[in-house]
C-alpha cells in the first residue's frame, strides 16, 4: 500500500482518503519524510525555508465561550479580564518595529462589549499610526461573533474590516472541522461549516488566509483526515473562483497542561513521532497548499527543527509576544539568530519573509 501512495505522489496523483488513514499506520518515519520532503521540493526547489518577525497581540482576554483546552480566557465580569487600550497596543507595536518586525498577529477572546466599530476605530488607528505593519487578525470564530453581537452579515463584516485595515485572517479556532469533535472542545465556537464558510467568504472578498489543525485530543484518525481534506476541497474551491486561498498550513498538537480538556481520560497523548507523521501526512495530502510551518512554540526548537525534514518550508514567526499557548505551560524562547542557527543547522538557507511567503532579504 506504502508503494502504491508513494507512486501516485510521484506522479502527482491526489491522494484518497484511505491513502491519508494508511500513511498514520506508516510507523517508518525515514518513508514519510522522504514522500513530505520529495512534495516540498516540488514546490519548494530552492531549499530556503522562511520566517518572519511579527508580534501576537492578544487584545483581550474575556471571552463568552469556553472551550475546554484554553486557559487563556476570563469570563465576562471576571476582575481579570482585560481589553488593552491604544496606548498599550501602539507600545507593543513600537517595540516590533524596533526588532524589524512587520506583522501583528492580533487574536482574542469572544468579547460581547467588542462590536464592529471597536474593530473599524482599532484598525483605522493602527494603519495611520503604523502603515508599515501588515495586520493578520481575528480568527473566524471572532469575526463569526463580531457579526452577531452587530447584527451583520459575516461578508459585510469582512468588507467593513477590510475597508478599515485588515490585511489576512489567520487560520486559528479550526482545531478539528467535524463538529462531533468541535461539541466536545469548543462548544460555542462556529460550527466547522461556518468556520470554513467564512474562510470561503474571506477568501471572495480578497483575504487570504491561513489553515491550522489542533490534533491530539477526543479526535480519531479518520476525523483528522476529514479535517485536511475539508482543507484541501475549500483550497480547490478558492483558487479556482477567486485565485487565492490558503497561504499556509499549521498543525499542532493539543497542550493538555492546566486546561479541563487534559484531565479527560479518552484523550490520545500524543508525541513527537505523531507530530511528524501528521506533519508530513499533511504536506502530502494538501496538494494544493505551498507553504506549510512547524510550530516551535508547540513543539520547542529541536522537534521543530526536524520538522523542516517533515515537508515543513517555514518556520513561524519569531513571535516576540505569545500568551495564549503560554497559559497552558507551554513557553519557549527564541531568537531571530537562534531561529536562522536552527535552520541552517538542519541544511537550509534561512531566509526573511512577508505575509505573503515572498522573501525580503
Ligand atoms: S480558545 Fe478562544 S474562543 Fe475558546 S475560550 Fe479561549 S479565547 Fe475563547
Amino acid at each position: 500500500m506504502i508503494d502504491a501512495i508513494f507512486d501516485k505522489i510521484e506522479k502527482g496523483v491526489r491522494l484518497t482518503f484511505e491513502d491519508g488513514l494508511a500513511l498514520y499506520q506508516c510507523k517508518e518515519l525515514p518513508i514519510l519524510s522522504y514522500m513530505a520532503n520529495h512534495v516540498r521540493e516540488k514546490k519548494k526547489p530552492d531549499n530556503t525555508v522562511t520566517y518572519i518577525i511579527d508580534r501576537n497581540i492578544n487584545y483581550t482576554n474575556v471571552c463568552v465561550d469556553k472551550c475546554s483546552f484554553c486557559a487563556f480566557y476570563r469570563p465576562v465580569g471576571s476582575n481579570e479580564g482585560y481589553v488593552l487600550s491604544y496606548e498599550e497596543i501602539d507600545q507593543k507595536i513600537e517595540e516590533l518595529i524596533a526588532l524589524e518586525g512587520i506583522q501583528i498577529l492580533m487574536q482574542g477572546g469572544l468579547n460581547p462589549k467588542l462590536k464592529i466599530t471597536y474593530y473599524e476605530d482599532l484598525f483605522r488607528h493602527l494603519k495611520s499610526k503604523f502603515p508599515q505593519i501588515w495586520l493578520h487578525c481575528l480568527s473566524a470564530p471572532e469575526i463569526d461573533y463580531i457579526a452577531k453581537v452587530s447584527e451583520l452579515s459575516v461578508e459585510e463584516t469582512l468588507l467593513r474590516l477590510k475597508a478599515a485595515g485588515l490585511d489576512s485572517i489567520p487560520g486559528a479556532g479550526a482545531e478539528i472541522l467535524v463538529d462531533r469533535v468541535r461539541t466536545e472542545v469548543s462548544r460555542g465556537k462556529c460550527d466547522s461549516e461556518r468556520w470554513l464558510a467564512l474562510h470561503r467568504i474571506a477568501h471572495k472578498v480578497g483575504l487570504s488566509t491561513t489553515a491550522t489543525m489542533m490534533y491530539g485530543h477526543v479526535e480519531t484518525l479518520e476525523e483528522r483526515i476529514e479535517h485536511i481534506i475539508k482543507i484541501r476541497d475549500l483550497q480547490d474551491e478558492s483558487l479556482k473562483n477567486y485565485g487565492r486561498g490558503f497561504t499556509a498550513f499549521i498543525p499542532w498538537n493539543f497542550q493538555p497542561d492546566n486546561v479541563p480538556l487534559g484531565q479527560n481520560p479518552n484523550i490520545r497523548v500524543t508525541t513527537t513521532v505523531e507530530y511528524l507523521q501528521t506533519l508530513a501526512i499533511s504536506r502530502v495530502m494538501l496538494d494544493n497548499i505551498d507553504n506549510f510551518q512547524v510550530s516551535w512554540v508547540t513543539q520547542g526548537k529541536d522537534v521543530a527543527q526536524v520538522g523542516l525534514n517533515y515537508g515543513a518550508n517555514d518556520f513561524g514567526s519569531l513571535m516576540i509576544e505569545e500568551n495564549v499557548v503560554s497559559q497552558n505551560g507551554t513557553t519557549f524562547n527564541v531568537t531571530i539568530k537562534d531561529i536562522e542557527k536552527m535552520i541552517s543547522d538542519a541544511g537550509y538557507t534561512a531566509k526573511r519573509r512577508n505575509n505573503r511567503y515572498q522573501v525580503i532579504n
